[in-house]
């Protein structure tokens, strides 16, 4: 664990640093300091200015829009963003870039990349995940979404669950079953679908914090042009998983950042409400305080690898189940230190379902309750705790494999 950085990239740091006290306000607070409207007025044009600096993707070579940036230099620009509390890109480019971009960079053809990417840079189409169904969930090699070809185009029908950002997206990439002789992982295709089209319905789900974040995505008679194929007819499975894959290392810089901050906030919440002096809560308080301690060395264990040129592999389990199981715990201990107070919702929520607040959000019941409420999901999606827990006794404790149903 050594993730020491040059000379050169320091003096990288101090062009991020110039970056960020160029572009962002002189009172800026971090994202959380914004309500209503100007969160998004913020994110809208935060987003134009990381593109017109190629930065959106900026370790994309710059023939693709990108800043042709080196593995040091993306952990960097992450890590000062993380610290500046801001996005690092629009709420869609998560689904867009980060996985579909990186996805077609590597298996898309040239009319594929000359055509999605430019567009994805520019956020002039919207994507969403296909992935999850109700019979294919953990067990994702189950999918049933039929396509079948007519003529020059995929016909698919079948239904998706799960799929966040949905009802707002255009597009959504989707692994269907084009061939169902085959066994299970094999005879799944990888597609590109339009969703502007009679033949889909997206249906909202409500949550437990009763924003409708995630769809069910009904296919009947849905259709795509035979070439929105990714990586070949019947090889959906090897491109769905390199796609699960591009977890970007500098996650492991960035999430012990945003942990830190949020236990920031929370003592300071408890000091706020005179409960600095409970042994109980202080107690809890050192149990989050040795968590954060671990991830961070976890995440330098990660960015060592990474900064070495290794992509993370199965102990990318490890900090995903470590991360989620924490911040449910955390997260309980904001709600007890509100009190009777979490019974009333008052305050900004947060702007996204996913992981912390934003930094430099107010200390309120609708800051912590709401993220109390969405720590639940983050044991679930990209891999639930038990099947991390699999993946980390098989693949590296190497025990004996969990036995099959007959
Ligand atoms: C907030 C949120 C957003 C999501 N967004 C998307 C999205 O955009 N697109 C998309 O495609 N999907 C999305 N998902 C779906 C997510 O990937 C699945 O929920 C997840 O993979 C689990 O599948 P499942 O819900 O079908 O549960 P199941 O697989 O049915 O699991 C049910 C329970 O059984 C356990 N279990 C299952 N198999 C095993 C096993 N072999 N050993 C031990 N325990 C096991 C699970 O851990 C779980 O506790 C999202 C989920 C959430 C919560």
């Amino acid at each position: 664990m050594d993730p020491t950085y040059s000379p050169e990239a320091e003096a990288y740091r101090e062009k991020v640093q110039a970056f960020l006290a160029e572009k962002l306000p002189s009172n800026w607070n971090g994202l959380g300091g914004l309500e209503g409207d100007d969160i998004t007025d913020f994110v809208t044009a935060w987003r134009k200015t990381l593109y017109e600096a190629n930065y959106l993707a900026p370790g994309w070579p710059s023939e693709y829009g990108g800043a042709g940036l080196t593995a040091t230099e993306q952990v960097i620009l992450a890590e000062e963003f993380t610290r500046a509390g801001v996005p690092s890109g629009g709420p869609n480019d998560v689904f867009g870039i980060q996985m579909l971009g990186n996805t077609l960079l590597m298996w898309g053809t040239e009319e594929q990349k000359s055509h999605y990417i430019p567009r994805l840079l520019a956020g002039e189409d919207t994507w969403c995940q296909g992935y999850s169904e109700p019979d294919a969930g953990s067990d994702l090699g189950n999918v049933g979404l039929r396509a079948e070809l007519d003529g020059d185009e995929w016909v698919l029908n079948g239904q998706k669950i799960w799929t966040s950002a949905g009802h707002l997206a255009d597009h959504i990439f989707t692994l269907a079953r084009s061939d169902p002789d085959s066994p299970k992982h094999k005879g799944i295709s990888f597609l590109l679908v339009p969703m502007d089209q009679p033949g889909i319905e997206v249906r909202p789900i409500k949550m437990i914090s009763g924003e409708s974040e995630f769809n069910e995505v009904f296919y009947t008679d849905a259709r795509c042009p035979k070439e929105n194929v990714v990586g070949g007819v019947n090889n959906g499975w090897a491109v769905a998983m390199s796609l699960l894959g591009f977890e970007r290392g500098e996650a492991a810089a960035t999430g012990p950042i945003r942990y830190q901050t949020e236990l920031d906030r929370l003592i300071e919440m408890a000091r706020e409400r005179g409960l600095t002096d409970d042994p109980v809560i202080r107690q809890r308080l050192a149990w989050c305080h040795s968590k954060v301690q671990i991830m961070k060395f976890l995440g330098q264990r990660t960015l060592t690898q990474f900064l070495a040129g290794h992509h993370p592999g199965p102990d990318g389990a490890i900090s995903k189940l470590y991360w989620s199981e924490y911040h449910r715990v955390v997260t309980e201990l904001g709600v007890d230190i509100l009190g009777a107070d979490a019974l009333y919702i008052e305050g900004r929520p947060p702007s996204s379902s996913f992981q912390t607040d934003d930094p430099g959000a107010a200390n309120t019941s609708g800051s912590w309750v709401n993220t109390f409420l969405n720590a639940r999901a983050g044991t679930i999606y990209a891999g639930s705790s038990q099947i991390q827990r699999n993946i980390i006794g098989e693949m590296i404790l190497q025990l004996p494999k969990e036995p099959k149903p007959a």
